[in-house]
């Protein structure tokens, strides 16, 4: 089998849905600056009830000789930009289950290529290639990676976009307990800038989610790069007494000294990597000792091919990988063929899901806090002609 094309498409469609979810304030890397601190709204963040509003999102396909097509999205353009003006011409007449060899290749050609948005690229050819070996053996793609461990897999709610009013966390957290979730994260809406009343924002949230899930559910808290060491040791302290299962990226993700300084200081388990590239960069932040779950995102940080090395990693630190959902079926297969020791459980950012998942005709969704394994052979992505109201070819070169 021999890859014939590399192509990318912007899909546009109208995008329904009856959720009501408000626009929330979420802590983040740029709030050092006032400006930026009072945005409203901010990236990533969704709106009441909107009905409809018009979508689009790319795609990239890897057509092959055998009539075969790998298909990977939604991915964000800059990926595409990357794969059409430095990778394709490195995938163009390679034999596509060579999976090994074209990472290699991909990884070696440019000397950028080890982070940020070439590495996103790579991983994206590489979900397309896993797609394609998958349609090959008419097998889902967890089964050529050995799985599955289990039937199902625990999904844990992810609250990103959610209102974080403590009136409103109580009632959601308790509705998703309610509905079989026995773990959920929230966002923190606050970080230094915002003083001592942020503080007192953020510790209403955390109370909120407590007091409405008891002991009966997990609770994970993420401050999305948002932080400083002395806030972290701070909130550390303060949350410590609510028994957080995790605190996500206090502070950006190249601070690792900073990492295992809160980690050290707080007692309280530090989780981090969906910014992090490559075994090499995990590699790095285990030595620190600067986390305790390791969040590797399967469309960033190299693809399934560089999970599976990042799995073995960290599986040696007897540390868990729960993956960064940033889309939810290249993680599913992940998980679905590792051991439940190594990746016990699945990311589901429930606000975002249903807008990624908009264009596929079977979509995945937890229900009673678990999700099943898909089926079909390949990633399972295929696309829904009758949500495509049109398509817009993209090419840089
Ligand atoms: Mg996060």
């Amino acid at each position: 089998m021999r890859i014939t094309d590399v192509r990318f498409e912007r899909l546009h469609g109208t995008y329904r849905t009856s959720a009501g979810h408000s626009v929330a304030r979420q802590v983040g890397a740029l709030d050092v600056y006032p400006e930026y601190r009072g945005r409203r709204p901010q990236a990533g963040d969704v709106y009441d009830d909107l009905g409809e509003r018009p979508i689009s999102e790319v795609y990239v396909f890897v057509d092959t000789d055998e009539g075969i097509t790998g298909t990977f999205g939604p991915i964000y353009v800059d990926q595409a930009f990357q794969i059409d003006l430095h990778l394709r011409q490195h995938l163009i007449g390679k034999d596509p289950l060579a999976t090994e060899r074209i990472w290699d290749i991909l990884s070696r050609q440019d000397r950028h290529a080890r982070r940020g948005y070439m590495m996103m690229a790579i991983s994206a050819v590489d979900m397309c290639l896993w797609d394609i070996r998958g349609k090959a053996a008419g097998l889902p793609v967890y089964r050529l990676l050995g799985g599955p461990t289990r039937d199902a897999i625990p999904a844990y709610v992810s609250t990103l976009g959610h209102a974080t009013e403590p009136e409103r966390v109580f009632s959601q957290a308790r509705a998703y307990l309610e509905e079989g979730y026995t773990a959920q994260k929230w966002f923190f809406p606050c970080g230094p800038g915002d003083g001592q009343a942020g503080i007192e924002t953020n510790m209403a949230m955390v109370r909120a989610a407590r007091e409405a899930v008891g002991d009966a559910s997990e609770l994970m808290f993420d401050a999305w790069l948002g932080w400083d060491v002395p806030y972290a040791i701070e909130m550390g302290r303060r949350m410590a007494p609510y028994n957080p299962a995790w605190l996500e990226e206090p502070v950006a993700p190249d601070r690792i000294g900073a990492y295992a300084e809160i980690r050290r200081a707080t007692g309280i388990p530090i989780a981090g990597g969906e910014h992090e590239y490559t075994r090499w960069g995990f590699k790095v932040l285990l030595d620190a000792e600067g986390v305790d779950v390791i969040q590797a995102d399967p469309d960033w940080t190299g693809g399934i091919t560089e999970m599976l090395k990042i799995c073995a990693l960290v599986s040696a630190y007897d540390k868990p990988v729960i993956p960064h959902g940033h889309s939810t079926l290249p993680a599913l297969h992940l998980i679905a063929a590792q051991s439940p020791a190594v990746c016990p459980r699945l990311e589901f950012l429930i606000v975002h899901n249903p807008s990624k998942q908009w264009f596929h005709t079977e979509q995945f969704f937890p229900e009673g806090g678990m999700m099943r394994l898909p089926q079909t052979p390949g990633l399972g992505i295929t696309l829904d002609e009758d949500r495509i109201e049109s398509r817009t070819p993209l090419s840089w070169r």
